[in-house]
């Protein structure tokens, strides 16, 4: 496809000025990666930057910051490229584009890894887990360990070992004016309170230090299936089977169309099915006694519940969750499956039209709610369930129809919404980034923006202004 070239005009010179002092890559609109390089993996969202600056190490980001203050172009900052709403991409604009700094150094002896910003979740797990270690962290393999980090992380292992934030010992950030700052708990505290759940507002996060957990490297996981038009029984009894669930255990509750996968037997693809995605992060025999009640459930269409390795579980969702798809989603955490959000639930899945819509009901609770609130700027750690009603489509056919679809859900479970979490945000305004931090930690965040970013120059995000 022939690139539209953007609206702005920069001096050649200063850009090839940029590009001989760069190790990565500085691509404009005529060069022939530029297309693929600009995509993000939301197929409905299309911009076109004035140029995108692969950085290939820490070098290059304060080149790139320079350069895009010099010429006050807009910065987009780009990890894995998952934003919901595209926020890693932006018209006429620079991309710092972190994609290419993959590096991972595993230190089995202190049980920490240095992760480089361009990382995805399955290259953190692949180097991890050859020391049957891993970071708690989002459910798609190919999502950027980055922007899930600095959001909060939720995933199967959350109960367990907490969201990727709990994890999250030190990182290093280049600022707006483009100084390198390390923080932690004990240097610049502060900074490290807001950028464990503040998103990108407060600079370029280069590399993050984890704590790393034994886990498996295999695990008593996967999903169990029921008829949809079961939902409403099969959440009530789902409701009662999980308030006693131990903190190895972490589900989440799906409803979609079978998908056509070599696991899922042919007469059950295509299938209307409500799912509990189970994970089991402990001994295989205590899980099998502890999924055993939910199995015995009703009549389960299919059940792959079953030993698997830690890596099978962290890609076994990635088909459904394609690159180019179109994706619209609205969110929010709710206290607890009441009857009315059982309901509301059970009865808007039967009116989803797509076969690629499926939306995930996560389980909080366990260690995620152990840490006090106050402690990490992400917000909501009590809520019981944070619900991603995620519209999806193959193509723009019959997107607009689905997203409506999935406004119509949130709207009816608007009165039982207790809060949203960030990473689960489009584009809907300040009072929604607000009511994602609440108003105590939002304050808090805006004077932080004030010190660290002052001009909000990293404003293509979820953003906190500073006035
Ligand atoms: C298929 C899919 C599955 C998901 N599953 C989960 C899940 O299980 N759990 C969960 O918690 N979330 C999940 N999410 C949400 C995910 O956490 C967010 O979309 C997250 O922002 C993605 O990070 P990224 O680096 O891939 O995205 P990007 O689009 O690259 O970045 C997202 C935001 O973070 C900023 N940013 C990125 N890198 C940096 C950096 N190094 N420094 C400063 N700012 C930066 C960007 O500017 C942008 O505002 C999922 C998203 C998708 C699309």
């Amino acid at each position: 496809m022939t690139a539209i070239a953007p609206a702005i005009e920069l001096d050649p010179a200063a850009v090839d000025e940029l590009g001989r002092s760069f190790r990565g890559q500085v691509l404009r609109p005529v060069d022939p990666t530029y297309d693929e390089h600009r995509r993000i993996w939301n197929g409905s969202i299309s911009r076109f930057p004035a140029l995108i600056a692969r950085c290939a190490g820490v070098g290059d980001v304060r080149a790139a910051i320079r350069f895009a203050r010099q010429t006050g172009l807009a910065v987009a900052v780009r990890g894995g490229g998952h934003s919901f709403p595209g926020l890693s991409v932006c018209n006429d604009g620079i991309v710092i584009d972190l994609s290419s700094m993959k590096g991972i150094r595993v230190d089995p002896e202190t049980r920490t890894a240095r992760v480089q910003a361009g990382a995805q979740l399955a290259d953190l797990d692949r180097e991890t887990q050859e020391f049957g270690l891993a970071v708690p962290a989002g459910i798609v393999s190919h999502t950027g360990v980055a922007g899930l980090t600095l959001g909060g992380g939720i995933g199967w292992l959350m109960r367990k070992h907490g969201l990727t934030i709990d994890q999250l010992l030190a990182v290093d950030l280049v600022t707006a004016d483009g100084q390198f700052v390390k923080a932690s708990a004990t240097e610049n505290a502060d900074l490290f309170w807001g950028l464990r759940g503040g998103g990108g507002n407060f600079g370029i996060v280069t590399e993050f230090e984890f704590r790393l957990n034994p886990v498996g490297p295999i695990l008593l996981a996967g999903p169990i299936y029921w008829r949809m038009e079961d939902s409403p029984e099969v959440l009530r009894f789902y409701r009662e089977w999980i308030a006693d669930a131990p903190d190895e255990l972490t589900t989440i509750v799906f409803h979609r169309t079978a998908p056509a996968l070599p696991s899922v037997p042919r007469d059950i693809r295509g299938k209307r099915v409500v799912i509990v995605g189970c994970c089991y992060a402990g001994p295989l025999e205590d899980g099998e006694a502890a999924v055993q009640p939910l199995r015995r459930f009703g009549s389960p269409l299919l059940d792959l519940c079953g030993p698997m390795p830690f890596l099978s579980l962290q890609a076994m969702l990635d088909q459904s969750f394609l690159h180019g798809w179109q994706y619209y989603v609205r969110s929010c955490d709710v206290a607890e499956l009441t009857d009315q959000v059982i309901d509301i639930t059970a009865d808007h899945a039967l009116r989803m039209s797509s076969p690629q819509t499926t939306f995930p009901i996560f389980q909080q609770g366990g260690a995620v709610a152990r840490v006090a609130e106050d402690e990490t700027a992400f917000n909501g750690r009590r809520a019981g369930h944070s619900i991603n009603v995620a519209a999806i489509t193959e193509t723009a056919d019959g997107f607009d129809e689905e997203r409506e679809w999935a406004r119509t859900l949130w709207s009816a479970l608007e009165p039982h919404q207790t809060s949203v979490y960030v990473n689960f945000l489009m584009d809907e305004g300040e009072d929604r980034i607000r009511k994602a931090y609440g108003a105590k930690k939002y304050d808090r965040l805006k004077t932080l923006k004030r010190r660290y970013d002052p001009d909000n120059f990293f404003h293509l995000n979820q953003n906190i202004p500073p006035g």
